[in-house]
């Protein structure tokens, strides 16, 4: 099965607890204002790549330690059938590595990698396919990204964002965090030298924190050509 993504990161420790698996599906007609991936939006940009090639490196991930995946975007519940498949089957890989331990924690000495997908949707809104895709989700993070709610809240970008336990492994993980302020950096910054020199930020900006790094590039003599935040 494939899927169309933007791209991967190791380790991504932004969006969720821990370092993590980062993966945005590409795709998204939300299309909220003020959303900060703007290039995810397009059903037809990215990279076409297959489920288990994402599981491979999700496997790699935990053998270096990793303490979760994270699926953003774009919106990946557009891509009902391949986030089903990737969930489900990071989940086995994630329940073999934690019960191949001599002392029953897993790659890394983590007891269970945690499974966190983000969401524009409200779980009133999906479609029977798309619940089912979220089967193996240890916690949802759900609604739009509404520029007129900003908050300091952990791991969301606007006020009405809501962090969904789906399991017991989602509630030790996510239930201390529903209602807490972030109180580390929220945005984290990734050189990318791959075909030209870019900067990649992943997690949620406080608000007005985009336009302050714009500012301060400019006066640090440093242009940023089409960010992903500017229509
Ligand atoms: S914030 Fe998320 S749901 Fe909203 S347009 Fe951007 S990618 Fe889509």
């Amino acid at each position: 099965m494939d899927v169309r993504i933007s791209g991967t990161h190791f380790p991504l420790e932004a969006l969720g607890p821990g370092r993590r698996l980062g993966v945005w599906f590409q795709g998204c007609s939300l299309a909220c204002a003020g959303c900060m991936s703007r290039h995810t939006w397009d059903a037809r940009g990215g990279t076409h790549v297959s489920v288990s090639a994402l599981l491979e490196l999700w496997g790699e991930a935990l053998e270096r330690g990793a303490e979760g995946l994270t699926v953003s975007g774009g919106e990946p519940l557009q891509q009902p059938d391949a986030l089903a498949g990737l969930l489900a089957g990071a989940a086995g890989l994630r329940d073999a590595a934690a019960s191949g331990s001599a002392t029953g924690a897993g790659a890394g000495g983590i007891a269970a990698a945690d499974l966190l997908v983000y969401t524009g949707y409200e779980l009133d809104e999906l479609t029977p396919d798309q619940v089912s895709a979220l089967r193996h989700a240890d916690a949802v993070v759900t609604g739009r990204f509404r520029v007129a709610e900003p908050t300091g809240l952990v791991w969301r970008g606007s006020a009405n964002q809501r962090i969904r336990p789906c399991t017991p492994l989602g509630v030790v993980r996510y239930a201390p965090h529903q209602e807490r302020e972030s109180t580390g950096a929220r945005l984290q910054a990734v050189v990318d030298t791959g075909t030209a020199v870019g900067l990649r930020l992943y997690g949620v900006p406080l608000r007005g924190e985009l336009a302050e790094l714009e500012r301060q590039s400019k006066s640090a003599g440093v242009s940023l050509s089409d960010p992903s935040w500017r229509p």
